[in-house]
């Protein structure tokens, strides 16, 4: 069942900080087919509909170079999503599940991430599948799918520390 606002039973609300750790901006927008949270996807698929990512100025230079990459990962703001249960029933059925045990858009931040497929760029529009996001959700950051990014800069100290316990 797709949420919109409601609290379900069994669920738990709790009352967020006032205060504000940091600030984002939001890099552009992206377009959908989908209107209502009752019909988008509940995970994007790399075989779903073309969607478009458009990059606001002035990041629009900071696309050099991300044609190289088959896919991406986009990471969003679900700015309709509500940010205070701790204790979700995805299932509307009572039985409950913590927050960070699910990958439900109510979240302390909605922040929504997706390996989307790479079908072209056109100026500062990205053409692509794979996302689950209504139309206009905004856009926080792009990134190479990290299973085919190597680091350009060379590896530092941290880079061959392996098994140690660190409290
Ligand atoms: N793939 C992302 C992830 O795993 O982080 C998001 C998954 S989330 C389960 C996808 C659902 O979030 C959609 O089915 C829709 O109900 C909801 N959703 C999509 N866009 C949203 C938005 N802009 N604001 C609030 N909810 C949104």
């Amino acid at each position: 069942m797709v949420r919109l606002n409601e609290i379900r039973q069994n669920e738990v609300v709790v009352t967020p900080p006032a205060t504000v750790d940091a600030e984002l901006v939001f890099i552009g927008r992206i377009s959908t087919p989908w209107t209502s949270r009752m019909e988008t996807p509940r995970q994007g698929r790399s075989d779903g509909p073309v969607c478009t990512i458009e990059i606001f100025e002035p990041w629009v230079q900071a696309l050099a170079g991300v044609e190289r990459f088959e896919r991406l990962e986009v990471l969003y703001w679900l700015h309709q999503s509500r940010r205070d249960l701790v204790l979700q029933s995805p299932a509307s059925n009572g039985e409950v599940h913590g927050t960070f045990s699910l990958r439900s858009p109510v979240r302390p931040n909605p922040i929504g991430t997706s390996i989307v497929a790479l079908e072209k760029i056109e100026g500062n529009r990205l053409f692509v599948r794979g996302l689950d996001c209504l139309d206009g959700t905004p856009l926080i950051d792009l990134k190479p799918d990290r299973t085919l990014f190597k680091p350009i800069a060379p590896p530092q100290k941290g880079d061959f520390e392996t098994g140690q316990v660190h409290m």
